[in-house]
């Protein structure tokens, strides 16, 4: 590649990656079970971790070189990062070839957000996620095992004031545990104003407790919710849907809309655009991938902004078709969710 061909994460198969996940920390507060195991797990050293500068740098390359237009800034849980406002605002400098602000959007699980929001926003966040599967101080505490969920609940309504809109909710429902909530929680998302997503629970648990049997299914999910609800289909979302996972319902006549999530059963591999960093400078280009391409010893060791796209262009023509999660042969990656950045 000779210094002026301008670069895209172009793959084999013909899909651009746009959108990079950023994970800036591996460690949690929370210990969900389709997640992370009670003990919580070894943590990455620190000097494995990327500094403020490497990962700003590894963006930059993205958005200036690489045409990623959006960050996503997730974990482990985000917010842990110290100086995540000083990142953000880092971030919020970098700009595309035509001159435009990368969107950077942030999942995190809420706790710490009633007190973090508006700063976020004002450093130039522009999207909001926030993960919560229950309305039920108990089922709060059995699923992550910690008793936070007015904290995420606080959170949550800080988020809706900051003005950042739609604020985007993810459920996981767990079979017998919370997926009776689903009507419940489409109806709490209703009176708050924030777009609720189901998640389907994927195999990416460190303790590999993830059973394709016993997961609650999207079809599952659309039929629990059509007992109470009017689902109606959005012919516009489906065409404008585009790299979005969620299929998109309205509720009723309202302008409510719930998604469903369907990553195992209705994979949406043929659409991706996104493409994966880890907290230690890791390329992965899924979620699922059991290969990854190593960023921070290049960039540790002095190699150029040109070399460092190289490889990262050459990593993201090696992405596999689909997870094949549906496979015999599928094998789920070492790192779990929570290092990988969901
Ligand atoms: N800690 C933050 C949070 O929980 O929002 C950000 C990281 S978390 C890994 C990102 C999202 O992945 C959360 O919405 C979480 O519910 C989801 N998630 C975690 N493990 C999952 C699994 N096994 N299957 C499906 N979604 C999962
Ligand atoms: Fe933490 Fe998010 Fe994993 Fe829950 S899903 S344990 S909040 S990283």
């Amino acid at each position: 590649m000779s210094e002026s061909t301008p670069l895209r994460l172009t793959d084999s198969h013909g899909r651009v990656a746009t959108d990079l996940r950023i994970s800036l920390t591996d460690r949690c507060n929370l210990r969900c079970t389709y997640c992370m195991p009670a003990e919580g797990l070894p943590w990455l050293p620190k000097d494995e971790v990327l500094t403020d500068g490497e990962l700003v740098r590894l963006a930059g390359i993205g958005v200036e070189h690489l045409g990623i237009r959006t960050i996503r800034l997730t974990g482990g849980e985000p917010l842990l990062r110290a100086g995540l406002e000083a990142l953000v605002a880092e971030l919020a400098t970098l700009r595309t070839p035509s001159g435009d602000k990368p969107g950077l959007a942030l999942t995190t699980n809420g706790i710490g957000l009633a007190d973090r929001a508006d700063a976020l926003v004002a450093a130039g966040l522009d999207r909001l996620n926030v993960s919560l599967d229950t309305l039920d101080p108990e089922t709060f505490k059995t699923l992550t095992r910690r008793d936070r969920l007015a904290d995420v609940l606080a959170g949550i309504d800080a988020a809706v004031a900051s003005g950042l809109a739609p604020v985007k909710i993810n459920a996981v429902l767990m079979r017998g545990i919370n997926d009776h909530e689903a009507p419940g929680l489409v109806a709490w998302a209703g009176e708050k104003g924030v777009q609720l997503r189901f998640i389907e629970q994927m195999p990416l648990d460190a303790q590999h407790g993830w059973r394709r049997s016993e997961m609650v299914t999207a079809d599952e999910i659309h039929a629990k919710l059509s007992g109470r609800f009017d689902l109606v289909e959005d012919p516009v979302d489906r065409v404008t849907r585009g790299a979005a996972p969620a299929e998109l319902f309205r509720v009723g006549s309202t302008p409510q809309r719930v998604g469903i999530i369907a990553a195992v059963t209705r994979p949406f591999c043929g659409a991706c655009d996104r493409v994966r960093l880890t907290s230690d400078g890791q390329l992965r280009t899924c979620l699922f991938s059991r290969e990854e391409s190593d960023l921070r010893g290049p960039l540790r060791a002095g190699v150029s902004d040109r070399e460092i796209a190289e490889r990262w262009v050459i990593a993201v023509r090696g992405k596999l078709p689909g997870h094949g999660i549906d496979d015999p042969t599928f094998l789920q990656p070492d790192r779990p969710m929570s290092a990988i950045g969901g």
